[in-house]
């Protein structure tokens, strides 16, 4: 724990999931540790925002993977149960192909396998096979890959984790994976939805990410009661009860080399100096902004050449009546997924007939909008880097308006007396965001485990990064693994003797 008698000392940038946990963890095992956070809150992608009596999480709402997100608590000692009261939803979500045709996923797997066999004979059997197939990968991309802080090829090298990577199907497209299962195109759709946020076509996905699927359909869709923002609540309790101290309203505007290592943090509130510096900004705003050219893993060419998860338009809105048809999560599917998947990932531009999300936790909490009202998340997802202007809100917020109001056969806008849209420009402004991005990099195939950006400076000793642009990707769960093997490496790397003397 000491360094010459004195106790190791760490900044963090950033007090998202991946922050918070690589804070927590440091903190765990004896180190000093400060977080800077540019906005005024904690949770980055997942604050808060209260509004005219609504608590809107204004990021993640699929809580899924529950026993990941429960490591940070385990790791620390105490449970996700002392902090959260998680319920798990039934149904899990619904999709709507058409007003008149709404499939519900039930919690509930015989249930589940019913209602695969009514729309594909044989469907049911299958999707045990399919599900079996998939905990597999899950179980093994989880334990073994998705903890690899993927800096050397030797990682890799055992013969038990290559023969694992052909049987986990890294080399297979996810969107082949799924009609060797299935035809049914609702069942299609169904399984393929979980990967349009990996950010490519499911074609260009590997056939890995049906553990995506065993996720979804097996582990099931949970809800932190009061809602995410409770969960990013809990995790800074839990790192400030090891000793961390998080600062906000700090903005890191500058990292600067000496003698082969970052000597100074300076941010809008003063200069700060630690043993360590991780950062949980966007990978590409660390490098490109904050480090002098020199002293960068990548240049900008790299940069313009990966290919980026989408962002998204997001409407934050309070209803003041109850909304009949809607679940706690909708998923719009009327139009061609096809078509809205190739205008984010092959023709980028704003899709013309967009599927879309609604979220409404007011389903399931009272305590997110007054009594007898509805609090509604609206999301579609578009490509990233887009012109982001008011009439382009403003226009799609009319379109899924309409549509919303056909699906539920009631007025809605109407009723409406909270309203705030979020974009690309936000993204930018709040999260020092790449084009906007609203999920980090994408998990192609050609963008997993050692071919992501990764966790350590080449040219500065103690500069380190975590979050959703480096291994093992976007996500709740995945950043909250980044910090760990962010952390866990770092603590495994200054106990050589080399990183003692070098400090
Ligand atoms: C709309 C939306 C919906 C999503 N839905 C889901 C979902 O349902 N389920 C799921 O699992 N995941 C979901 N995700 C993804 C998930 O939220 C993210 O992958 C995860 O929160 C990323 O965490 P992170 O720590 O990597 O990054 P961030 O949350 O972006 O944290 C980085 C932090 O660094 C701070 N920072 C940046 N620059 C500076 C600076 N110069 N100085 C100081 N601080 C700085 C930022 O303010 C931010 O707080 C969603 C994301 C979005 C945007």
């Amino acid at each position: 724990m000491n360094i010459k008698g004195r106790r190791k000392t760490a900044i963090v940038i950033g007090a998202g999931f991946s922050g918070i946990t690589a804070a927590a963890a440091l903190a765990a095992q004896g180190w000093e540790v400060q977080v800077l956070e540019k906005n005024s809150t904690p949770g980055g992608r997942a604050r808060v925002l209260k509004k005219d009596g609504f608590t809107f999480d204004m990021g993640p709402s699929w809580y899924w993977m529950p026993e990941v997100i429960g490591s940070y608590f385990q790791r620390l000692g105490t449970s996700v149960e002392d902090h959260l009261d998680l319920k798990r939803l039934d149904p899990s979500y619904q999709v709507i192909f058409s007003r008149h045709n709404t499939l519900e996923v039930p919690a509930d797997m015989s249930a589940l396998r019913e209602r695969f066999e009514s729309l594909e004979p044989g469907a049911g059997r299958k999707l045990d096979r399919f599900l079996r197939e998939a905990r597999l990968k899950y179980e093994k991309g989880m334990g073994e890959f998705a903890a690899k802080p993927s800096l050397s090829i030797r990682e890799f090298a055992r013969w038990n984790l290559i023969r694992a990577a052909v049987r986990l199907d890294l080399f297979r497209s996810f969107s082949a994976h799924v009609r060797s299962y299935f035809r049914h195109p609702e069942l299609l759709q169904l399984l393929e939805f979980p990967v349009l946020f990996l950010g490519a076509m499911p074609k260009h996905i590997p056939a890995l990410y049906s553990m995506m699927n065993y996720a979804d359909l097996s582990l099931g869709t949970w809800y932190p009661m009061g809602g995410f923002g409770k969960l990013v609540e809990a995790m800074v309790t839990v790192a400030e009860s090891k000793g961390v101290k998080f600062m906000y309203d700090v903005d890191v505007r500058e990292l600067t080399p000496g003698d082969g290592s970052v000597e100074r943090v300076l941010t809008g509130k003063g200069v700060f100096t630690a043993d360590v510096i991780i950062s949980s900004a966007d990978y590409h705003f660390t490098e490109q902004v904050l480090l002098p050219p020199a002293y960068r893993n990548y240049s900008a060419s790299y940069w313009e050449k990966r290919v980026m998860a989408p962002s998204c338009l997001l409407y934050y809105i309070g209803v003041s009546k109850k909304i009949g048809r809607l679940r706690h999560h909708n998923l719009f599917f009327e139009n061609s997924f096809d078509a809205h998947a190739a205008s984010i990932y092959e023709r980028p531009a704003y899709p013309r007939n967009p599927l879309y999300y609604v979220c409404c936790p007011s389903k399931t909490d009272d305590s997110v909008a007054p009594e007898g009202m509805e609090n509604l998340f609206l999301l579609i997802p578009v490509a990233p880097g887009l012109e982001d202007t008011p009439a382009v809100r403003s226009s799609y917020f009319e379109h899924i308006m309409a549509r919303l109001e056909a699906y539920c056969g009631e007025p809605i806008k109407e009723h409406i007396i909270s309203y705030t849209d979020y974009a690309g420009e936000d993204f930018i402004r709040d999260y020092n965001a790449y084009k906007g991005n609203a999920y980090g990099l994408a998990n192609t195939l050609r963008q997993t485990a050692l071919l992501k950006p990764v966790i350590k400076n080449r040219k500065l000793d103690n500069l380190y990064y975590t979050g959703q642009l480096t291994v093992p990707g976007p996500g709740v769960p995945p950043a909250i693994l980044s910090g760990q093997l962010v952390a866990d490496y770092i603590i495994a790397y200054t106990k050589r003797s080399h990183y003692e003397t070098s400090l």
